[in-house]
């Protein structure tokens, strides 16, 4: 993508999702770029997630939070980043990632 926009989210982990969350519903262009190797993969069932009284797997949670990041707005894409720089003027960042995906942020 070639249109600047206010941020570009690297992670797709929870971390990364929430902030894609709470970015959209401030009406933010976003993007988030995921490499896909969350470490909430990992978790069999997680009992300190708040909201979760019975408890969540990883992946479920994930999942979750992908859907209420997209039904917010959210651009979310399957990627690497693989260079992050300055613009000349040193306004905004450009990446680069390693498929298709290219995002330049404020
Ligand atoms: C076995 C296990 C059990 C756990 N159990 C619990 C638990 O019960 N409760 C709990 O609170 N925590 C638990 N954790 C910890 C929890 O998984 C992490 O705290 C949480 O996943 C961190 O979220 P995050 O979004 O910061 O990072 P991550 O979930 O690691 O996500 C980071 C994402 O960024 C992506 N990424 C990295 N570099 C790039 C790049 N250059 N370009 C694009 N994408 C990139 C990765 O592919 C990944 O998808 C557990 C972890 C493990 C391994």
């Amino acid at each position: 993508m070639r249109e600047p926009l206010d941020c570009a989210i690297i992670g797709g982990g929870p971390g990364g999702l929430t902030a894609a969350v709470y970015l959209a519903r401030y009406r933010r262009s976003a993007v988030l770029l995921d490499a896909g190797d969350s470490r909430a993969r990992w978790i069999p069932e997680s009992h300190n997630c708040p909201g979760f009284p019975s408890g969540v797997g990883g992946r479920d949670y994930l999942a979750r939070l992908t859907v209420q990041a997209r039904s917010c707005g959210a651009r979310i894409e399957s990627d690497a980043i693989k260079s992050i720089e300055p613009t000349r003027d040193g306004g905004a960042f450009v990446l680069t990632a390693s498929g298709t995906s290219s995002a330049h942020a404020k």
